[in-house]
């Protein structure tokens, strides 16, 4: 089993010729669909085929009623807490360049509380793996790190978006930390004084790029994804590192990718699963499978609608 705590979203996209300035008002192609870090990588993970538990918060509105059924349709264990605000939303503008503006409201993500996901401690202990990403509340985030790391299950932190300043404590509470190359660069900023661009980060000489990893969590294992690069993998000397090397490079699969929006979500959900359903198997074989899931996952428009199921992953990639 593994348990996702995070956000749910209402994305509504609206696509112009152009951007509209203040004051203007353009018509435009409209589509909504379900989206948030939390709610992608739940989805992920069941279409993965592992039993997953998602703890959220939800308004009292549509789209709090909309995330229900899609859980339910997904075979996804919602255990959502009742907010006095409106379900999270994303209000998105796509010009015909594909460049975006967007405005966020957080809405009910911003009141998930660390009280809630300690109501669920029986379901994290129980889990595999407990997975959590940053947009929601650090309290509720670090109760569900602690109750998996308490419970010796594994606690793993996809720290995106890359804008949240997380503190120190927080990623020591983190077995695997999945940063992407921006969200890598921003973390290696704050925490270890290095200035280095996200897009020099797949460059970097790999023992220097493992040393920063080891600085950054000493005590757990480092992810970086490259996109279409594949990953870098930072190991400790602990459980997870099993007969691999300390650290290794892992290519992508490759894909032709229609949209990488999500290509991460697809990544941890995938992996989370691999965990779940191969318990005991090397590190590097689960990441093959998250490689899988997540190149499938570009080859599909959309967010969590677009996460592909057990069954499309076996036809894309036939064992
Ligand atoms: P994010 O979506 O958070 O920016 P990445 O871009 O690093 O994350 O992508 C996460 C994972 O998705 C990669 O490690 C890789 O497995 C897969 N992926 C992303 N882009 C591609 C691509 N163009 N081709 C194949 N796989 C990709």
């Amino acid at each position: 089993d593994v348990v996702v705590v995070g956000s749910f979203n209402v994305d509504h996209v609206w696509r112009s010729d152009a951007l509209p300035p203040p004051g203007a008002t353009h018509s435009g192609e409209y589509a909504s669909g379900p989206g948030g870090k939390g709610f992608n990588q739940a989805t992920a993970c069941a279409r993965s085929g592992a039993a997953t538990a998602f703890v959220c918060a939800l308004g009292d509105d549509l789209g709090g009623h909309h995330a229900r059924s899609l859980a339910t349709a997904d075979g996804i264990d919602l255990r959502d807490q009742p907010a006095p605000v409106p379900t999270g939303s994303a209000g998105i503008f796509v010009d015909a360049q594909g460049r975006n503006s967007i405005v966020v409201g957080p809405g009910a993500n911003a009141v998930l509380s660390a009280d809630f996901v300690e109501g669920h401690a029986a379901a994290i202990a129980g889990a595999t793996a407990t997975l959590v990403q940053l947009e929601s509340p650090l309290e509720a985030i670090a109760a569900a790190l602690r109750l998996a790391r308490e419970s010796g299950r594994i606690a793993m932190l996809n720290p995106a978006p890359a804008n949240v300043a997380v503190p120190r404590e927080l990623l020591a509470l983190a077995d695997i930390l999945t940063p992407n190359e921006t969200e890598c660069a921003a973390l290696f900023a704050r925490h270890l004084g290095e200035r280095i661009d996200g897009e020099a980060i797949a460059s970097l000489d790999s023992p220097r790029l493992h040393a920063l990893c080891r600085d950054l969590l000493p005590g757990g294992t480092v992810v970086v994804t490259l996109g279409a690069a594949g990953c870098f993998v930072s190991h400790a000397d602990g459980s997870l590192r099993g007969d691999d090397t300390a650290w290794y490079r892992l290519p992508a699969e490759p894909a032709t990718a229609v949209d990488t929006t999500g290509a991460g979500d697809a990544f941890n959900g995938a992996l989370a699963a691999a965990l779940a359903l191969r318990p005991g198997a090397p590190f590097a074989t689960h990441l093959r499978e998250a490689h899988r899931y997540a190149a499938l996952s570009t080859e599909r428009p959309g967010a969590a609608a677009s996460m592909p199921t057990r069954e499309q992953l076996a036809v894309r990639f036939p064992a």
